[in-house]
Order: C-alpha cells, then structure tokens, then sequence
C-alpha cells in the first residue's frame, strides 16, 4: 500500500484507535470491522484471494531476499555510530530475559491454560469420526460446526493471551506501575472472553454428547477455575475497556 493512502487511512475518524490491541483476531466473526484500520487496510490489500496468494509468496520471497542485505546495512550503520552490536545484548540479558520466559512459563496459570489446549486436542483428536457422524445428525438452527469453531479458535489463543497478561503484569510490578487500565488487564480481558466464549460451545457440544462423556463437563469445570483464578490474579481485568469493543468509542 502507498505511503499516502496509508496516511489518509490512519486519520480517517471511522477508525477507532488501537481497537485491534484487545482484540481476538477473528477478523471473519467481528463486529467492528468496519471501525478497524487494520481490517481496512488488509482488505484493500487482500480483496482478491488469486491476487493475495500471489502478493503473499511475493512478500515471503521478496523478506527472505531482503534478509541478508538488512543485517549488511546494519552492520554498517552500526560501524557508523560506533556501536557494537555484539554488546547490545549481553549475556546476562539473555540469560536474564531466559529467566523471564521460563518464570511466565511456569506460572500456575500459563501451565493450566497450557494444559486445556494440550487437553482440547485430544479430546478432538480421540473423537474424529464421532464428530462427523454428529455433525451430519445436527439439528437445524443449533450450529455443532459453529461451537467446534469457537473451541478451536480459542484453543491456544486462551493461552498466548494469558502468558501476556502474566508477563506484562510481572514487568508493571518491576517498574511499580499500578496504574489502570493496564496492559496485562487488557490481555486478561480479552483471556476471558475467550474463556466464557468456550464455555459456552461447550455446552452446546455437550448437547450432542449421547454416550456418559463425563470429560466434557471436566473440562468446562477446568476452564471455569481457570476463569476464577484468572479473575483473582488480575482482580481489575473485567473492567478493562476495550476501545470500541466495551461500549466506549473514544474517536466520538
Ligand atoms: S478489531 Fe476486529 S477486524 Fe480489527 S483486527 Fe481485531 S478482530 Fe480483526
């Protein structure tokens, strides 16, 4: 897209600022798209599906072709401003920033929104053809494909966004910023959206369970103490406002 039309985009009042920031990224399910820079720019970019596989191969080409010729300049620049890349980032920073990873990875909560969609693809996965069998008996009106959908989308998006509110609320409590609205309650937010959304396909999938699946109900009892404890760790989450999304539209 050209540098002019992007700008013309950027200010145009229809968007609401940073509305994608707290988003889920289910683009073809949202409410707002017509309120989302991000949405309009990749549909005048994308409006084709034949001319975006073909931009799409033509960007990875052309990033992978640019690569070699990045670092080049950057080596040069950084000769040029005397800085030496190397000490950028020392070890103790890596080792510190391991440290972090490995802290947020173990978290209560980050190993038990883990362990739901390790758990979500079994359960599918051991249930392949009973599952094409139910969808074909699916009564009309009461869509089996819609709340396997919302399962699967939210599967491992539950978990990215937990592992950020972790993170972010770990580094606000380094620098001792307290303020609201914080990032990390906007990731848990949108951590518990997800949540209540799966919960509800999952009552609707237990609808059709005919056998006594009792790993159904396990695993909506799973997901709602990971709701609790997701509320209890991050207490101001649920009131986190969501440009655009929670009722407020901040460019009006
Ligand atoms: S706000 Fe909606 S349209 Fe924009 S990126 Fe998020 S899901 Fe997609």
């Amino acid at each position: 897209m050209k540098r002019d039309r992007l700008k013309k985009l950027a200010a145009d009042k229809r968007f609401i600022s940073g509305i994608y920031n707290y988003c889920d990224r289910w683009c073809e399910r949202c409410p707002m798209t017509s309120r989302c820079l991000n949405f309009s720019i990749s549909e005048e970019e994308f409006s084709d599906p034949k001319a975006r596989d073909i931009q799409n191969e033509a960007f990875w080409k052309k990033l992978s072709g640019t690569l070699g010729e990045t670092l080049e300049l950057l080596r040069e620049s950084a000769r040029e401003w005397g800085i030496e890349l190397e000490t950028l980032v020392s070890k103790d920073d890596v080792e510190n920033m391991k440290a972090k990873d490995a802290a947020v990875e173990n978290h209560l909560l980050c190993r038990a929104a883990k362990r739901y969609s390790g758990w979500v693809e079994d359960w599918f996965k051991e249930r392949e053809t009973l599952f094409f069998e139910m969808a074909a008996a699916a009564r009309e009106g009461v869509s089996l494909d819609e709340a396997i959908e919302v399962i699967r989308w939210y599967q491992y998006f539950i978990c990215a966004k937990v592992m950020r509110a972790i993170r972010g609320r770990s580094e606000e409590e380094e620098e001792g910023c307290d303020e609201f609205p914080s990032d990390s309650d906007g990731s848990a937010k949108i951590a518990l959206i997800a949540i209540d959304r799966s919960i509800g396909a999952w009552a609707v999938i237990q609808h059709y369970i005919t056998d006594d699946d009792k790993e159904v109900i396990d695993l909506i009892a799973f997901l709602d103490g990971l709701r609790q404890a997701v509320e209890e760790t991050l207490p101001s989450a649920r009131s986190f406002i969501r440009p655009g999304f929670d009722g407020i539209d901040p460019s009006r």
